[in-house]
């Protein structure tokens, strides 16, 4: 059997107005701006009028990523669109698609099948231009570091200690290491430097974790560009940059509306990095979102060890929000290679490996119902490839493992496949006899290594954190420097529980290494780096680009 394509099935869709969508939120012309028909950006002082609507918010995460794929924003998709059916005034918040893994691996993050955002060849590729207002207002502050350093240095910074570093929406390894400033006197400082993707920039950061203009200054502010020769950090603020930098995000940060395949309205907004950053949309889109309708479903990126710890100890402590429940995303096929199965084989029938890789799946249902203590249920994406004998044993071991469970067929049959699933979110909402005690992995004004440990035992499963050298003197550091009260961004591998992407499933008497921790200090939170965290990808030896293309209409192929 053949399937349509994504962007296949996505062009056969006819697209409402998107002031036909934009009215369904009750929002008029004056509330927002076209860029063209099928989008639209919203005013974020509209947050400014509180309507005192208490939204419900549903986060999807999901077990640990495997190359054999999962669907969190496919599901999350067909969640919004699945309420919407029943009724439900219903808004999807989804991060911005990079064009690192758009022609890299992944080829596109719109969704799949019949739960697809749309229009997906725009938000795929420039959409309305804020990860370009991102990189340039990334890009004016390292020219203003190297234009101060030039004309004289006043702030003294230490050219081999300047952390700040330009970037680029493409995955490019060639510019990780740099030499520039090269040509003589008139040319600039000679010095290293490199190049990092846009979405892993501290920009992209601050731009989803600030809560108006005047919060985004703050906070661009702040940001630790270099250290002077005394040791000291020197900022943004220093240099003036901050407000030409928010004059560039102006517009950016403003929440861009579209919508589904089937008409919910969608915000697709920010998209920082999970390792390096927090891996979710922008609070205000968030927030927006929960102002102007009744139940909101987001994702956070990666696993839940990373995207669902970051959303609630770092996102809902910042923006005072919670998740009312919890969509876990699994897939047979990516159990299946938790329990061992390589990725050619992951069509074929294999009851044993998909019991072996299970307990990865349990491990994070755990995390979140007894850790953070969220109500959970887990959606099995059905792929076209799942048996039926495949799909009764993971429904038998789950119900044995008092795992709740539902089939989510969003893919294949778009909001009505998902209707299941909506209803029950809906049930773990109304039988929340617990009135949402949501608990943190960890509170604030613990120590930093005591912070880390808490993440690493509690939602890792580790035994202990092992520090390097490097890693006690620079914690020794940002608690001189007075960072010790931020929360804790951990740069880790997605595909394991542990810090070795090849340990799957659920790892057991292992320890964490973090070899060195920093601080964003625009973004707020430090960072603990384990193993080797790549913050410019390279493309693979077949990029997803090869394939795409534009004929004389203008109509593009070959995303997915
Ligand atoms: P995530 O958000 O977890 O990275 P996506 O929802 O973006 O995952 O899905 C990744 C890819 O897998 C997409 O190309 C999508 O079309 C495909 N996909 C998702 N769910 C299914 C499914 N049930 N059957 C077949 N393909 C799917
Ligand atoms: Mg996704």
């Amino acid at each position: 059997m053949t399937y349509k394509s994504d962007i296949e099935i996505a062009q056969s869709v006819k697209l409402r107005d998107i002031r036909e969508i934009a009215a369904k939120l009750g929002l008029g012309d004056e509330d927002i701006e076209l860029y063209g028909r099928y989008k639209a950006k919203v005013d974020y002082n509209l947050l400014k009028k509180d309507t005192g609507r208490k939204a419900k918010l549903i986060l999807t995460t999901a077990i640990n990523p495997t190359p054999a794929g999962e669907g969190k924003t496919t599901t999350t998709i067909g969640t919004a669109d699945a309420l919407s059916r029943l009724g439900k005034k219903t808004i999807a918040t989804l991060r911005e698609p990079s064009l690192g893994p758009v022609f890299g691996v992944k080829g596109g993050a719109a969704g799949g099948g019949y739960a697809q955002v749309v229009p997906m060849e725009d938000i795929n590729l420039h959409f309305t231009g804020d990860i370009h207002a991102v990189t340039a207002a990334n890009n004016l502050l390292a020219a203003m570091i190297d234009n101060h350093i030039y004309q004289g240095n006043e702030l003294n910074i230490d050219t081999r200690r300047i952390v700040w570093r330009r970037a680029i929406d493409i995955n490019d390894r060639q510019l990780r290491f740099i030499v520039n400033g090269l040509g003589g006197k008139v040319n600039g400082v000679p010095r290293e430097d490199g190049f990092d993707i846009t979405v892993a920039s501290e920009i992209m950061a601050v731009f989803c974790l600030a809560l108006d203009i005047k919060d985004l200054k703050e906070r661009l502010s702040k940001i630790v560009v270099a250290y002077n020769r005394d040791g000291g950090p020197v900022t943004a603020g220093d240099l003036k940059a901050q407000g030409a930098m928010a004059a560039l995000l102006k517009d950016a940060l403003k929440p861009n509306l579209v919508q589904t395949l089937e008409g919910t309205p969608v915000f697709v907004h920010g998209g920082p990095f999970a390792n390096i950053a927090h891996g979710c949309n922008s609070i205000i889109a968030t927030k927006m979102a929960m102002l102007l309708a009744d139940y909101v479903v987001t994702e956070a990126g990666f696993g839940a060890d990373l995207g669902a710890e970051k959303f609630i100890d770092i996102k809902c402590r910042l923006a005072g929000i919670k998740p009312d429940a919890v969509i876990i995303v699994a897939s047979i096929r990516a159990l299946k290679h938790h329990g061992g199965v390589p990725k050619s084989d992951l069509n074929k029938e294999n009851l044993k490996a998909l019991e072996k890789g299970l307990p990865n799946l349990v491990k994070h249902v755990e995390n979140i119902t007894k850790v953070f203590n969220l109500p959970a249920v887990v959606a099995i994406n059905k792929f076209p490839t799942d048996t039926e004998a495949e799909l009764e044993l993971i429904k038998d071991r789950c119900e044995a493992l008092n795992v709740n469970t539902v089939l989510s067929e969003v893919w294949a049959r778009g909001g009505e496949g998902g209707e299941n699933l909506a209803r029950e979110l809906l049930r773990l909402i109304e039988d929340d006899k617990r009135d949402n005690k949501m608990t943190f992995a960890y509170e604030l004004d613990m120590p930093i290594k005591e912070k880390i440990r808490a993440i690493a035992q509690k939602i890792y499963g580790a035994r202990d954190v092992i520090f390097t050298d490097k890693a006690l003197k620079e914690i020794e550091n940002m608690e001189k420097l007075g960072f010790a009260k931020m929360p804790v961004c951990m740069a880790k591998t997605q595909y394991s529980l542990t810090d070795d992407p090849k340990k799957l499933g659920r790892p057991t008497n292992f320890d964490i290494t973090v070899r060195d921790v920093t601080v964003s200090a625009g973004a707020g939170f430090l960072v603990a780096l384990t193993g080797e965290i790549m913050k410019m990808p390279g493309l693979p030896k077949v990029p997803a680009a090869e394939k795409i293309d534009v004929d004389e209409n203008g109509v593009i192929s070959g995303l997915f």
